[in-house]
């Protein structure tokens, strides 16, 4: 791994800074099929692909009234650097979000980050040196796994059903690698609603999935974007609720407020909590006091969980729309039908590459992510990561319509 060059993504001939790169930027390649998602962003093109909360249902008044509000009320707070850990009222107002999952937790273990994916950056920098382990679940995350890259990790997956995560697959991953001599750093996890498979981890594997982290002393590292976002039940509690010690869990109001606030937050140990402070603030000094601010008196002063549940049934229209259309276009495939989240994870006759049919699904109108993006081993090249979170449930309709076509297609060559 350390003698890899860095890609011709990274810098080419023509860059002249081309050998200095550092070897941690192999890592970030750019996708093969980013310039495709350049096209796919035109009007006409219905897409499947990104994972763009809904923001057209957040009332924009509300947030504007919680924005004057903080200028008129606190404006200088607002507009100076904070806490590198965050601002304490929000902190405190994050443990009744986190309660809602089962969590109880003191605020001084809350960190704010810059969305979560922040976080996970952080939470990487503290833990991996070149050539240590990450496993997590395959198909995972593909923007945690470009970081889990970008500081040289190896990232192996563990495999799952519908269930979530196979514990038996977890145990042997960890006896194959530790066979091997490997540093396993953490486990990555994303138990609710999983991005990009949709299903979520039952409670019983939970349970099992923890006592194996900790007969093995593996950090547990849980991404919890998704879990409020459900259509019927809540999914199980999560995991940092039954486990204190040996999880950091990451939450995020990017999905039940919006994405452009970019504020997320770790609840860690105790024990990393002050690395992690002194990380966010070597990396941001703090984290934006103007988008926290707003947060906090938008969630005192207007009914949030309200607009969480104005979120889940925009969600589970759109998801219905979905399992819906491809009930009726696709029905001889397979696919994954989520309780709450983003997406669904469709599954093709083996003998089709879902990358190799991209161009052709633009050309058709209709963008989504191909399976290989989300596997760090090349898995996934029959899959497609459908989102049903932007477009409306028509364009839904009209989007799978079109992927009927390029699929019947393939299958005509
Ligand atoms: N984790 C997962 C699983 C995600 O799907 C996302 C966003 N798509 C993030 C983390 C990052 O979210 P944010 O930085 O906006 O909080």
């Amino acid at each position: 791994m350390s003698s890899q060059k860095p890609p011709s993504s990274a810098g080419n001939n023509l860059d002249p800074w081309y050998a200095n790169y550092a070897e941690r930027t192999a890592g970030l390649a750019a996708s093969e099929v980013r310039a495709l998602f350049a096209v796919a962003s035109r009007p006409e093109v219905v897409s499947l692909a990104g994972g763009m909360p809904a923001v057209s249902a957040l009332p924009q008044e509300l947030v504007i009234e919680s924005m004057n509000r903080v200028m008129r009320e606190q404006g200088s707070v607002a507009l100076q650097y904070g806490s590198g850990q965050g601002v304490p009222a929000l902190r405190e107002q994050i443990l009744d979000v986190m309660a809602m999952e089962g969590i109880k937790a003191s605020a001084d273990d809350v960190v704010v980050t810059t969305g979560s994916q922040h976080a996970l950056e952080l939470v990487t920098k503290l833990f991996i040196d070149p050539g240590d382990v990450v496993l997590a679940e395959g198909p995972s995350y593909v923007t945690a796994m470009v970081i889990f890259r970008s500081f040289q990790a190896e990232t192996h997956h563990v495999a799952m059903d519908a269930h979530g995560m196979i514990p038996e697959s977890l145990r042997e991953n960890i006896a194959r690698l530790k066979a091997l001599g490997k540093k396993i750093k953490f486990l990555y996890t994303i138990p609710s609603f999983q991005n990009p498979a949709g299903v979520t981890l039952s409670w019983e594997r939970r349970l099992e999935v923890l006592q194996i982290a900790k007969e093995n002393g593996i950090l547990v590292l849980e991404d919890n974007p998704y879990g409020l976002l459900h259509f019927d039940a809540p999914p199980p509690p999560a995991l940092r609720s039954v486990e204190q010690e040996g999880v950091i869990y990451l939450g995020t109001f990017s999905k039940t407020l919006a994405p452009g606030f970019r504020v997320g937050w770790a609840l860690a140990p105790h024990a990393i909590r002050e690395k992690l402070i002194l990380a966010n603030e070597a990396a941001v000094l703090s984290p934006s006091s103007f988008s926290q601010l707003i947060i906090s008196e938008y969630l005192d002063t207007i009914d949030w969980r309200a607009q969480v549940d104005r979120f889940r049934g925009v969600y589970r229209e759109r998801k219905e729309a979905m399992i819906g259309a491809l009930t009726e276009y696709l029905p001889n495939l397979e696919w994954t039908d989520p309780n709450g989240g983003f997406y669904v994870w469709l599954t093709l006759p083996a003998y089709l590459d879902s990358k190799q049919m991209l161009p052709r699904a633009v050309k058709e109108l209709v963008a989504y992510t191909p399976g290989t993006a989300f596997y760090a081993d090349g898995g996934g090249r029959n899959n497609i990561r459908l989102s049903f979170c932007y477009p409306t449930p028509e364009a839904i309709r009209v989007g799978i319509r079109r992927l009927q076509n390029v699929i019947n297609g393939e299958l005509d060559l």
